[in-house]
């Protein structure tokens, strides 16, 4: 695709501006000068004018604030016979000049012309603009934007061409997200199709996923498979210095779109723009500027209805749970896309594609490569080639060798050692056992919700691995049992780990906070609990934003304070119980699921559903606690 910088209006507009003003510099410039220009009379001491007074050879003097202008009467031959000097202060002058018998005046005081007083007030502020343009210009790396275009948008316009076109060959690992993104492609392609039906063709798009993933990328090879203009712009590019700046940009950015329509608009970071209204309250001072930026971004995207050629928004973010529920609601962003860091194949493909473009040694295997690299992003897999091809080259070799890669995943892992974690094959055996622990457990209790998917594939620092549960209906209600049962789920990972190695990890953390959570809802929030009633020992209401989930007990006894805690401690114990003893009868089927996701890295989807399909629920005396 080719890159170009959209076109640079403000400039010629600026040129005349530019010249207006040096005009009206030179004739100020003129105006200052005028008094003296006109005659030019010598200048003498004031002393001389003094001794001359005395001496009577002053015929008239003209008295100005800053000259005294006088005639001598007896001029020598060729000499001149008006002289000019400074006016000293001196309250004697008049008097001196009466005694000598010299005709004197004065000038009127000095009156400002109209021409004068109107340059005073235009100049000023005419040199002020001229100052801010310079600073606007350099900051904007002397682009082709001026100062009065902070409301131009900044954004870069792809258009595809035949040599440089992402296309969906390029993206590899995400194959879901590339479902769902060839259905838009066909939109852009055939919109005519779906207008005859009377289909709405969506607007918006949002890509979610972890850095490096392949979201910019995947966004390219949509607009590159349906050859339509891309415009490229980032949320932090929306917000800047100037309040207004931001929706002015996002109204302009709509008007070109339109202009190129069928095209796709992709706002990277949208969280930079887009985050939670209600989340940021407790910030103090304003954000006005992001949140009428936001504002506008809605109305654009709400407006753009029938249309026969669309613009399709698409965006990326890697905090989804901080976007704006606003941004979410159907005709605006109604699709997203998890875009996550590929599995195992998914790592094989990607480097595949790279290994495409450097000279690979014979006999290296990638399929190594992608084994030791769970928890890689497709751009740190880019990377890794990148520099597998450098060592190649600084040791003077002609081709990639396995030993190559071998160090630069190293390399590449020393770098990612802050973002996100690769697990070591041990650590990766607990994960694997915690999650299938999640996943029976989850499979066998009521609740509503069945396990979709199970991943060892880290993602960032906090979550190595995760077991994804989906709810089959939308739910409102939970009884009692259900948050029994989410509990025990919740400690279905440690209970595993402690069946098979007989100790604990420190990967169940989040887990047991969250377990504890429910039980302390069910006794102080829902009054669940029979032993002490159906009373709310939790405060309700405040703010749940800046509260961070955890409610203010109401004042209590001591007694009931204890008895809530043993109430709690029940619950959670009691499912604990529950997942170990699911587990125990159960224990063939995690050492299978296991192994296979071991091998795999993720099961779902019908696999998973014929695994977990032979797993059984213990007869209730096993449930009983032991
Ligand atoms: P994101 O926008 O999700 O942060 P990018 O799309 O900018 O990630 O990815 C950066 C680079 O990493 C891409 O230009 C590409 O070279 C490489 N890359 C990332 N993901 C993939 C993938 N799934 N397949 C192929 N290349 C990828
Ligand atoms: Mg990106
Ligand atoms: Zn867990």
């Amino acid at each position: 695709m080719a890159l170009r910088q959209d076109d640079n209006r403000p400039n010629r507009r600026f040129g005349i501006i530019n010249l207006v003003l040096i005009g009206f510099g030179v004739l100020l410039l003129f105006s200052n000068f005028l008094p003296n220009t006109g005659a030019q009379v010598p200048r003498v001491p004031y002393s001389l004018f003094i001794d001359q007074v005395n001496d009577g050879h002053v015929k008239r003097a003209y008295i100005t604030q800053d000259q005294i202008r006088y005639e001598i009467t007896d001029a020598e031959e060729g000499a001149p016979s008006v002289l000019a000097t400074t006016p000293i202060f001196d309250m004697e002058l008049p008097q001196r000049l009466e005694q000598k018998g010299v005709e004197f005046a004065a000038a009127p005081p000095k009156r400002p012309n109209f021409f004068t007083t109107l340059l005073s007030w235009v100049v000023p502020p005419l040199i002020f603009i001229l100052v801010l343009q310079f600073f606007a210009r350099r900051q904007m790396g002397g682009g082709a934007q001026g100062a009065l275009s902070f409301t131009k948008s900044k954004a870069k316009v792809y258009v595809p061409d035949e040599e440089s076109r992402v296309t969906f060959a390029d993206v590899a690992g995400v194959d879901e997200a590339k479902t769902e993104l060839n259905e838009i492609v066909d939109f852009l392609k055939n919109p005519e199709r779906y207008a005859a039906i009377g289909a709405r063709i969506p607007k918006g798009v949002l890509l979610v996923g972890p850095p490096g993933t392949g979201k910019t990328l995947l966004s390219k090879a949509v607009a590159g498979e349906a050859g339509v203009p891309f415009f490229i712009i980032s949320g932090s590019e929306f917000v800047e210095l100037f309040v207004g700046a931001g929706a002015a940009r996002v109204r302009d950015l709509f008007e070109e779109a339109k202009k190129k329509a069928p095209c796709i608009i992709f706002i990277d970071e949208l969280d930079a723009i887009g985050k939670s209204r209600s989340g940021s309250m407790g910030v103090v001072g304003g954000n006005d500027e992001r949140e009428q930026t936001l504002n506008q971004l809605l109305t654009e995207m709400d407006g753009f209805t029938g249309q026969d050629k669309p613009v399709i928004v698409l965006a990326a973010t890697n905090q989804p749970e901080t976007l704006d529920a606003a941004l979410l609601r159907p005709g605006r962003f109604d699709r997203q896309v998890l875009v996550d860091r590929p599995d195992l194949s998914g790592r094989k493909k990607i480097l595949d594609i790279y290994a495409n473009k450097v000279k690979l040694a014979e006999g290296v295997d990638l399929d190594k490569i992608a084994q030791a690299t769970s928890g890689f992003a497709g751009a740190d897999l880019a990377n890794l080639v990148n520099e597998g091809a450098l060592l190649a080259a600084r040791a003077y070799r002609t081709t990639v060798e396995q030993k190559d890669l071998n160090e630069a995943i190293e390399r590449v892992v020393a770098g990612l050692e802050k973002k996100s974690r690769v697990l070591q094959p041990d650590e990766k055996k607990v994960v694997a056992y915690h999650e299938v622990g999640h996943a029976i457990v989850g499979h066998l209790m009521p609740g509503g919700s069945k396990v979709a998917k199970i991943s060892i594939v880290p993602r960032g620092m906090a979550a190595l691995g995760y077991t994804l549960q989906l709810p089959t209906e939308e739910r409102f209600l939970n009884s009692k049992e259900d948050l029994e049962g989410q509990i025990a789920t919740l400690l279905g990972g440690r209970s595993a780990e402690e069946i098979v190695f007989g100790e604990v990890t420190t990967g169940a953390a989040n887990d047991l906070q969250r377990a504890t959570d429910i039980a302390e809802q069910m006794v102080g929030t829902y009054g669940m609990s029979d032993t002490l009633g159906p009373l709310a020992y939790d405060k309700q209401g405040g703010s749940r934003f800046l509260g961070g989930g955890s409610n203010p007990r109401r004042s209590v006894s001591d007694a009931t304070a204890q008895a809530i805690d043993k109430e709690v401690r029940g619950l959670v114990d009691r499912a604990h119980n529950r997942a170990l003893a699911i587990l125990h009868g159960n224990r063939a089927l995690l050492e299978d699921i296991a192994s296979k996701i071991l091998d795999k890295e993720v099961i779902e989807g019908d696999d998973l559903k014929d695994l977990l399909a032979s797993s059984t629920l213990p007869s209730e005396a096993m449930l009983a606690p032991v």
